[in-house]
């Protein structure tokens, strides 16, 4: 198996777990200033605000309720806490994927997008 093919198994198993969810088009906001950037679940770009070599700033973005586990709250949740800022338990996660995996990967995975 060549390594394109492997890399692109890699990218697949990635993103089986987003199979038949929906998908919404927007530029990548960063959620915080200490969390100021994503990568894409399928071949890791990097999505942020800022500028820079390969960096991406729009994509497809999903809200991911089952990826957190309910019973440990995020550890910078619990240090913003600490600190007596008022935080959500339970942020939305928005996990994301560029263009060209989403493209890729659309009709295998049953992608759907908001339109
Ligand atoms: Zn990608």
């Amino acid at each position: 198996m060549s390594t394109d093919e492997e890399w692109k198994k890699h990218k697949l198993s990635q993103l089986s777990r987003f199979k038949g969810k929906l998908f919404q088009a927007s530029d990548y906001s960063a959620p915080s200033t200490d969390w100021d950037h994503d990568h894409c679940e399928g071949c890791t770009a990097t999505f942020a605000e800022f500028d820079g070599p390969e960096i991406l700033h729009s994509g497809y973005f999903t809200i991911c309720e089952s990826g957190i586990d309910d019973s440990k709250t995020p550890e910078f949740i619990v240090e913003m806490q600490e600190q007596g800022c008022e935080v959500m338990a339970k942020p939305d996660v928005k996990s994301w994927i560029c263009k060209e995996c989403f493209q890729e990967y659309r009709a295998i995975l049953n992608l759907r997008l908001e339109t």
